[in-house]
């Protein structure tokens, strides 16, 4: 018993979500007889949904395993690969396949949905007492994640919150820069795959005081919440998405180059002016974007794509516009004194 509250007390202990899932897979490994424990989160939209390991553990090893922050979807097992766990996530009920090795599924869910499943293999099945314990833990797991929810994420949207650029800026960047210092030193879960790099995007609805002004509060509140999913859709799974407060959203991501980058943002900006939002039908955003650099803050950096947003308003907003690209070609002056950009 003291063992089993000595495992909830390390897992409520962090704040952190990929220590929080290896804590559980470590937990359960120590608890239970089990070869091998592992979470597998859904990750991806629509027919490309597939499987993302968030930490696994085999007898015997010393560290969980994880696929990497910023895996590509083609090369994760899609969903129907592995029907067993499809059946328990759809079926939202836990169940075990006898063996041997005899295989156990929890699903794995937030207040709204199934989104996991946690595997657990082991020679024999696992007896009444052993099931039981892995529903409490989870259900303790559950609701440890949903406090997490509600301070990292706005209420309206779900998107991650403002305080949570701040807080978890320089570890999202860090995950996209070469390995460092940083890297966690017993997972592999921020090891990051070669190449790319990090982009910050601000992305700000054109004249939403006239939807307000024009429709009310409430059809305003639904603009942004339809346009969160939006994002949602427009994005890959693993980049960051925030809601800075008002009208106004944070996208943090990986890309290859400026033309990947751009690439992703003008799709988002076709795919919002090109949405029929019910009442006000149609809308447009602007956005400015910038490269991370070595030695960023998140204010350095918002500033830099903040600049940029703030050049295409002058300029007709419905436009993505870079801001090195904008300084490259002369039309915003880059300050070397403290880093800032001067319009001209
Ligand atoms: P611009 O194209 O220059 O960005 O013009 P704008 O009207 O979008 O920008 P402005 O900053 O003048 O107005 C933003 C408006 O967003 C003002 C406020 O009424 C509205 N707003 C801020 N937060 C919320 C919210 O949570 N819900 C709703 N419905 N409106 C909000
Ligand atoms: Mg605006
Ligand atoms: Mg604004």
């Amino acid at each position: 018993m003291s063992r089993v509250i000595d495992h909830l007390a390390d897992l409520t202990g962090f704040r952190d979500r990929d220590v929080l899932d290896v804590s559980l897979v470590g937990a359960l490994m120590d608890l239970l007889r089990a070869d091998e424990v592992g979470i597998h989160r859904v990750v991806g939209e629509g027919e490309q949904r597939c499987w993302l390991t968030r930490a696994c553990m085999k007898r015997g090893d010393t560290a969980a395993r994880a696929d990497p922050l910023w895996a590509e979807p083609g090369s994760l097992p899609l969903l129907e690969a592995l029907p067993d766990r499809l059946a328990c996530l759809r079926g939202e009920e836990a169940f075990e396949l006898p063996g041997p090795p005899a295989v156990a599924y929890f699903p794995m869910a937030t207040e709204w949905q199934a989104v996991g499943v946690l595997e657990i293999i082991s020679a024999e099945p696992l007896t009444a007492e052993d099931l039981r314990l892995v529903s409490s833990i989870l259900r303790i797991y559950r609701n440890f994640q949903g406090l997490l929810d509600y301070s990292e994420r706005d209420t309206l949207t779900g998107l991650l919150n403002r305080k949570t650029f701040d807080d978890s800026f320089l570890r999202v960047a860090a995950a996209g820069a070469p390995p460092g210092d940083d890297a966690a030193p017993d997972t592999e879960l921020r090891r990051p795959e070669s190449g790319g790099t990090m982009w910050l995007a601000v992305v700000d609805i054109d004249h939403f005081k006239r939807v307000n002004d024009n429709f009310g509060h409430l059809i305003g509140d639904e603009v942004l919440l339809l346009l969160s999913r939006l994002m949602r859709s427009s994005f890959r799974f693993h980049d960051h998405l925030y809601r800075f407060g008002g009208e106004e959203f944070v996208v943090l991501m990986r890309c290859v180059d400026t033309g990947a980058a751009l690439t992703a943002l003008e799709r988002l900006r076709r795919n919002v002016s090109g949405y029929c939002f019910p009442q006000v039908e149609h809308i447009t955003v602007s956005i400015g974007v910038t490269a991370l650099r070595a030695g960023d803050s998140p204010s350095s950096a918002f500033e830099r794509a903040d600049k940029a947003l703030y050049h295409v308003k002058q300029n007709g907003r419905d436009q993505v516009a870079d801001h090195g690209e904008l300084v490259a070609a002369g039309r915003l002056a880059e300050s070397t004194r403290d880093g800032s950009v001067e319009l001209f």
